[in-house]
């Protein structure tokens, strides 16, 4: 199963899509692939993979990535090779992407659910903006004005959570994961073999 979290930057959406994996079993998140440099202790094939502008162009015209987008000026990408060889090696997968990148996922009709990560504010998110002091003032303003426009996407997802407290929003969204593994379509083959057992 394809799991999508998208929230304004800000938000925390990679803090709780990194302890919501500890916490789950076959839940992984992917990495990235963008054409940023690494910020502050950033590290290459953890964080992102970290490519050159040029690199990545080349393997997004290769049809390498399952959806791409620009975001503040720099390019990011889900490899699409590397989600499958997740999937396929029966592993649920947390794509961290921003809502253009949903919007292509969706576009191409690959199933997937959607959790929409808010803030518990405006002035919340403003705070932790400047909290975490990595950007410049003018930064800031920009995350914000693009912050504006994304939270109206949350209508496009499957849940809504509220990151008012860490681990309150992780238990939210482990129950997301579960509620969703248990479904009558997703539980039907496991079912089917445990009323084989029945003889019925
Ligand atoms: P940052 O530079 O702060 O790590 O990330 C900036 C934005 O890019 C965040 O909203 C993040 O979710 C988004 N992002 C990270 N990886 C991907 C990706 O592979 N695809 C898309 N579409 N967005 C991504």
């Amino acid at each position: 199963m394809l799991f999508i979290v998208s929230a304004p930057s800000g938000t925390g959406k990679t803090t709780l899509v990194e302890r919501l994996v500890k916490v789950t079993d076959h839940l992984r998140m992917s990495r990235s692939y963008t054409s940023r440099p690494p910020r502050g202790d950033e590290v290459h094939g953890v964080d992102y993979n970290f490519v050159s502008r040029a690199r990545f162009e080349q393997m997004a015209a290769a049809g390498e990535f399952l959806e791409w987008a620009d975001v503040f000026g720099n390019l990011y990408g889900t490899h699409a090779g590397e989600t499958d060889k997740y999937l396929q090696g029966g592993d649920d997968v947390v794509l961290v992407i921003d809502v253009q990148g949903a919007r292509k996922v969706r576009a191409q009709n690959v199933p997937h659910v959607g959790i929409f990560v808010l803030p518990p504010s405006f002035q919340v998110l403003e705070q932790r903006l400047r909290g975490r002091s990595k950007d410049n003032e003018d930064a800031i303003r920009r995350r914000l004005q693009v912050a504006r426009e994304e939270v109206s996407a949350f209508e496009e997802y499957n849940y809504v959570v509220i990151n008012d407290a860490l681990d309150l929003c992780v238990e939210r969204m482990k129950g997301i994961v579960l509620a969703e593994r248990s479904k009558l379509a997703r539980m039907r083959p496991k079912a089917a073999q445990v009323l084989g057992t029945f003889e019925l």
